[in-house]
């Protein structure tokens, strides 16, 4: 379903969305995507907002299973791409198990997404070699990095289901040697008519998602290019190639 904005569902997506009788979809995805669905087309939420029922893996698993058992077409919809911190690869090797035909739909991801809504280029000549996905998530909590290999100079790292975890993700990559200074950008329902970007030294990263009361979906850009000075600096660079 992409990030956000209705408007960057691939067309692939939209034709399997408007062929499915069965559309089991997130709670990332937005409202106005489902409702590309057919009216009627069966629409399952399967989560995860807090303190709504939402479905267990397993059941999504299962319900996805049961409808095409029973020669339906099902979609299961997601938030950004199914591959990137989406469960797709184990949902997809599920039904494949069970005789099920799977398709997979690419989207567009919420790194790609959000840096381009925020103007942020996620790798610059010069600037940013590398861009590294990372989830902010562990078993308890905090992840299990490689924090020393991440905090490798000249790269992005745009950290995934990080909100809660901002505080201690950001202490340890300052330990594993990144700059305490490090431009830092907080993209808050990128894409979305609600988007903010949230900027400042890494440091301050834990500090900001509680000034600013971060509650919607968002992702965490850590590197240069994540400064507002290297916008301007970009901006100088093209009007200086314009000239
Ligand atoms: N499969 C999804 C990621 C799911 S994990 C994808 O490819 O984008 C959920 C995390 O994605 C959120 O915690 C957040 O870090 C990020 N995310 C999803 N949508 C977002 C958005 N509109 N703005 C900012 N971050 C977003």
């Amino acid at each position: 379903a992409g990030p956000g904005d209705p408007d960057l569902l691939t067309l692939k997506a939209l034709d399997r969305l408007q062929q499915a009788d069965v559309v089991i979809y997130d709670r990332l995805v937005a409202p106005e995507i489902v409702d590309y669905a057919r009216r009627d087309a069966e629409r399952i939420f399967a989560g995860k907002a807090r303190g709504l029922h939402t479905l267990t893996q397993n059941e999504i698993n299962y319900r996805m299973l049961q409808a095409a058992k029973a020669g339906k077409r099902v979609v299961r919809l997601k938030g950004g791409d199914p591959f990137v911190f989406g469960r797709g690869g184990e949902e997809k090797a599920f039904l494949e198990a069970h005789g099920c035909n799977v398709e997979l739909v690419p989207g567009i991801t919420a790194a790609a997404g959000c840096a381009a809504a925020a103007g942020i280029p996620l790798t610059e000549r010069g600037v940013a070699q590398a861009v590294t996905f990372v989830t902010g998530q562990g078993a308890n909590g905090e992840p299990d990095l490689d924090w020393a290999s991440l905090a490798r100079l000249k790269q992005t790292l745009c950290i995934y289901m990080g909100v809660s975890t901002a505080n201690s993700v950001a202490l340890r990559l300052i330990e594993g040697g990144l700059a305490p200074t490090t431009p830092t950008a907080i993209i808050e329902n990128g894409t979305r008519n609600q988007q903010r970007v949230l900027r400042g030294p890494l440091a301050q990263v834990g500090a900001i998602v509680e000034r600013e009361a971060v509650t919607g979906p968002a992702i965490i850009m850590i590197g240069e290019v994540a400064s507002a000075t290297n916008e301007q600096r970009l901006t100088g660079t093209a009007r200086a190639i314009a000239v």
